[in-house]
């Protein structure tokens, strides 16, 4: 078998350049620990990003893979299986929305909204197209997604991107007034900004984007697909708020580890499509909706919800006494275990420094550490990683006084 060192020369040379990894390879998982070639341990506060809510190997979704009652990995959209319509139930019921369509990834569920909005809002105006998006958002790679997604190093090499959106400055509620009209589609957020680094909007910013998106006869879109399914202590981030989004996007950890997403959306709105007007080849396969029945059934045991919102309070306070003691910790954010320290100094030595030490998180917006663990992560774990992190701050702060940064 190819050694780490072996595998790394040959990517370097065969895969197109997309991604630096860290410098480890990954061999095997076993709850919250990842293991390398050498037979190294890493406690995994990056989860996959944000897949892995229920850690590696969990045994109850390792039995769903081996068990082949049913010999079926793939039969297209054009056959009916048994556990996709349990599946879109389960969905139904935990968001209150009423309908779904599966895909694959996130993006193309972000995708399959901004159609649905286009759909839709075509069914009142011709001109009802525009839709609005928040700066610092991130909704995924794919040419509609990006046109929705904030920074400008992902979508500048790629333009012309399709046209119609704007983007809303988070939290002001002046700028999103002045940015309604009737030609709205839709308002597409994120109740928590992940790759933007942890940011929250406010309640009072996103109640007013429901009114208005109701007013305007526009679709009020909340993309969970990081922030929900338990993530932030609850089943979406949007239900802590009391709102009542037309349409929730929900992929990463949906099938533990398989690619599944889905649109969720009320009923009039999902009859804005009809057959033909959007598909997957892939989307809510048999061997995903199997994953994703048992995820689902694990996230509403009693006390699940719970753990996660105990550990994710003992690790943000753990968060802030750091940042009393050590002043290179400007902020501390999140919610439930979707947390994240803001740093006044870049995060990637101190993510590499944290791989060396056996700690796994990961650097956003250049200075943000952010934490995105399994959901079944102990407080013991967080007090090693807070230990860790303290000593890792505090030496590469300190050579970072002294200037003698490479
Ligand atoms: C990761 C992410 C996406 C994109 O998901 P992919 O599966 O990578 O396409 C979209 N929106 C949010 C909020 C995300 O965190």
């Amino acid at each position: 078998m190819m050694s780490y060192e072996q595998i790394a020369e040959l990517e370097e040379r065969r895969l197109v350049p997309t991604y630096k990894r860290l410098p480890f390879m990954a061999v095997d998982g076993d709850g919250c620990y990842l293991i390398d070639d050498k037979g190294k341990k890493y406690l995994d506060f990056l989860g996959g990003l944000g897949v892995n809510a229920l850690g590696h190997a969990h045994p109850e979704m390792m039995g769903v893979l081996r068990d082949s009652s049913e010999n079926l990995l793939h039969v297209s959209n054009l056959i009916y299986h048994r556990f996709q319509a349990p599946l879109a139930d389960q969905l139904a019921k935990l968001s209150g929305l009423d309908r779904v369509f599966f895909a694959n990834t996130g993006t193309e569920a972000v995708e399959a909204a901004l159609k649905l909005a286009r759909a839709f809002g075509r069914r009142h105006s011709e001109e009802r197209t525009g839709i609005l998006a928040m700066e610092n958002s991130f909704h995924g790679r794919t040419m509609g997604s990006l046109a929705a997604t904030w920074p400008e190093k992902y979508r500048k090499p790629f333009e012309p991107l399709p046209a119609g959106f704007r983007f809303i400055r988070q939290n002001d509620i002046s700028h999103l007034k002045r940015n309604f009209s009737p030609d709205t589609a839709a308002l597409l957020v994120e109740v928590i900004q992940g790759e933007g680094g942890v940011v929250e909007l406010d309640e009072e910013f996103l109640k007013t984007g429901q009114e208005l998106c109701r007013e305007h006869g526009a679709l009020f879109i909340c993309d969970e697909i990081q922030c929900g399914l338990g993530r932030t202590g609850s089943y979406f981030a949007y239900q802590q708020m009391g709102l009542k989004p037309d349409v929730v996007l929900v992929a990463k950890p949906l099938a533990g580890g398989l690619p599944l997403a889905a649109i969720l959306a009320r009923d009039e709105v999902a009859q804005a499509f009809h057959p033909g007007m959007h598909g997957s080849t892939f989307g809510g396969g048999p061997l995903q909706c199997r994953m994703a029945l048992k995820f689902l059934e694990i996230l509403q045991r009693p006390e699940f919800l719970q753990h996660v919102r105990q550990v994710g309070s003992h690790f943000k306070n753990q968060l802030f006494n750091l940042q009393k003691e050590l002043p290179v910790i400007r902020q501390v954010r999140g919610q439930g275990l979707m947390l994240a320290a803001e740093l006044s100094i870049p995060g990637k030595e101190i993510v590499q420094q944290g791989v060396e030490a056996g700690f796994l998180f990961n650097c956003t917006q250049e200075q943000v550490l952010r934490f995105l663990p399994p959901l079944v992560i102990q407080q013991q774990h967080v007090d090693e990683l807070i230990d860790v992190l303290r000593s890792i701050l505090i030496s590469v702060s300190s050579i970072e006084k002294k200037g003698v940064r490479a």
